[in-house]
């Protein structure tokens, strides 16, 4: 039995694994299918307070994990696949392997919906993002495409005008989804350019390890095009990591886990930080700062007996 299970070891899990570690609750952190989460998948991390000159994602998760180990956090390959969340202990069961623990956790943080594209996942960090608040300011005078037609993706559209000589927003219908006065403001920005029935099929350039250009196609006509661009952003949606524990944790409409009071869940004993129960800010430092309340609220947990009181 363990005082502290932590699913996922993104900067949410590995902060709550500092925290708990260092308040002596031998945490175990599960990596899942990431191992590190989604700053793994990114270069430059300018944003995270501490390193004036930035510094890479792969390395900021190494840091964090060791800080986490240094004060006896253990990890465990593997995702979870199964929880018993009825009351503590709580029940998870491990790539077949099950555990129990007092007070959970959960730090599955959300993944950006991809186009698919094999260029895709090879050219992420490297012209492609899916965070136009993390990597909007690489692109200062560039011109930038952005994928998609909600909310999100006019949101990120004006906050890269900020940087951008132009952006374009292909969209795969010919009108938006996105609120009224979100299409209003960015109808009204001279630096927003539309590409409407149109789809990215290709992005290139792999061997250049850079991207250069975005081959389109009009789903109307068929025809395909190049357009030199030196940056493209998803911006489809997210899908929250909580398809485990759907139908046991309190969620919104799209899966998000609902938290109160700190990171508490509908679940006495059971905690969310990180971007699986944030849908807005969706950052590094944001994740961390979850991860270390979840880790004094679970520890507060414990220390009442396992009432929370
Ligand atoms: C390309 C890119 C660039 C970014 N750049 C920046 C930046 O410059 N600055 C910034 O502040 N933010 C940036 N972000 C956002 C930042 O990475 C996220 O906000 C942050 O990683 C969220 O942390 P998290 O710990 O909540 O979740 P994640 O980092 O998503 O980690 C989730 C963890 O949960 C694990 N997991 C999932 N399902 C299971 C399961 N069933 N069982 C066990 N484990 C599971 C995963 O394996 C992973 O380890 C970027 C994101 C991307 C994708």
């Amino acid at each position: 039995m363990r005082d502290v299970i932590i699913l996922g070891s993104g900067p949410a899990g590995l902060t709550a694994g500092v925290y708990a570690a260092r308040a002596h609750l031998t945490p175990l952190i599960v990596d899942g299918h990431e191992p590190g989460g989604q700053l793994t998948l990114t270069t430059m991390v300018e944003n995270f307070p501490g390193f004036p000159e930035g510094l890479l994602g792969p390395d900021l998760i190494r840091s964090m994990r060791r800080q986490a180990e240094r004060f006896g956090a253990e990890f465990r390959q593997g995702a979870v696949t199964a929880v018993e969340l009825g009351r503590p202990p709580f029940r998870i069961t491990i790539d077949g392997m099950v555990e129990e623990c007092r007070a959970l956790i959960i730090a599955t943080g959300a993944s950006a919906k991809m186009l698919g594209l094999p260029s895709e996942r090879q050219l992420i960090g490297h012209g492609v993002s899916t965070c136009a608040t993390c990597d909007g300011f690489f692109f200062q005078d560039q011109e930038v495409m952005v994928v998609g037609g909600g909310d999100s993706a006019l949101e990120e559209a004006l906050f890269l005008t900020k940087f951008a000589k132009r952006v374009t927003l292909i969209h795969r219908r010919d009108k938006l989804r996105a609120s009224k006065i979100m299409q209003e403001k960015a109808f009204a920005n001279p630096k927003i350019a539309f590409l409407w029935d149109s789809a990215p099929e290709e992005i290139r350039d792999v061997m250049q390890q850079k991207v250069t250009a975005v081959r389109v196609r009009n789903l109307k006509t068929g025809a395909v095009t190049d357009r030199a661009v030196d940056g493209i952003f998803v911006a489809i949606g997210h899908t929250p990591n909580t398809a485990v524990f759907q139908g046991l944790l309190e969620m919104d409409a799209v899966g998000y886990i609902t938290t109160h009071d700190g990171t508490k869940t509908s679940v006495p004993g059971v905690f969310a930080a990180g971007d699986v129960q944030d849908h807005v800010y969706r950052q590094a430092i944001t994740a961390a700062g979850s991860g270390c309340m979840a880790a004094i609220d679970a520890e507060r947990f414990l220390e009442h007996g396992g009432s929370g009181d």
